[in-house]
């Protein structure tokens, strides 16, 4: 079996055919994949369209995804540009990535996830994130910061993090964990924190 054809079904990325895998890098593999659709779509709106503006300059773009046998895994891909009526001259969206995002979705769940099971210092080391840099590259001072608090129930009556406490599922009786997102205004995380039952 070809490794392109291994790696598009080891990766599973919405929306993508894998064309090349570079192996030469010791502490990485680099996936390089094309978008199988024809029409450009606006990473902002709704917007679509056949044509690309400056079709032959085409913008090379990198994303973190899960980490493979201990290589750090980067999704590179050529993309198009495209004329939104609204958003103007913009790359168009992938798929499988937020807007701007350096990581793919499934990076950013698996961060997510962690979120509630670990404190940020140790998701920092485990997929080697490193908050304050993050940080500083996507917030501006003055800027505009989204936040969002949410929760969850859980099994078990040791985790220290868990306690009692309002219920945002409905599920009464059950131990509560509370976790805070902070994202840009283009919906990149750039910090996750975990404050237990609050
Ligand atoms: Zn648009």
């Amino acid at each position: 079996m070809r490794a392109t054809t291994v790696f598009n079904r080891l990766l599973d990325l919405d929306g993508v055919s894998v064309r090349d895998v570079d192996l030469d890098d010791p502490r990485k593999v680099v996936v390089t994949v094309a978008l199988r659709r024809r029409r450009l779509a606006c990473p902002l709106c709704d917007f679509t369209t056949r044509a690309a503006y400056e079709a032959d300059r085409r913008v090379l773009s990198r994303w973190r995804h899960l980490d493979l046998a201990g290589r750090t895994l980067e999704v590179v891909a050529k993309l198009r540009r495209l004329v939104c009526p609204t958003h103007k001259v913009r790359v168009e969206a992938v798929p499988f990535a937020r807007h701007r995002s350096e990581f793919t979705r499934d990076f950013d769940c698996l961060v997510a996830w962690l979120a509630t099971k670990m404190d940020k210092t140790a998701i920092g080391r485990l997929v080697r994130v490193d908050w304050a840099t993050l940080a500083r590259r996507h917030l501006t001072p003055s800027g505009l910061v989204l936040y969002d608090l949410s929760g969850s129930w859980m099994e078990g009556r040791t985790c220290p993090l868990a306690g009692h406490g309002y219920s945002r599922d409905g599920r009464r009786g059950k131990a509560q964990i509370c976790y805070g997102l902070v994202t840009d205004a283009d919906d990149r995380p750039v910090a996750v924190n975990v404050f237990g039952d609050r």
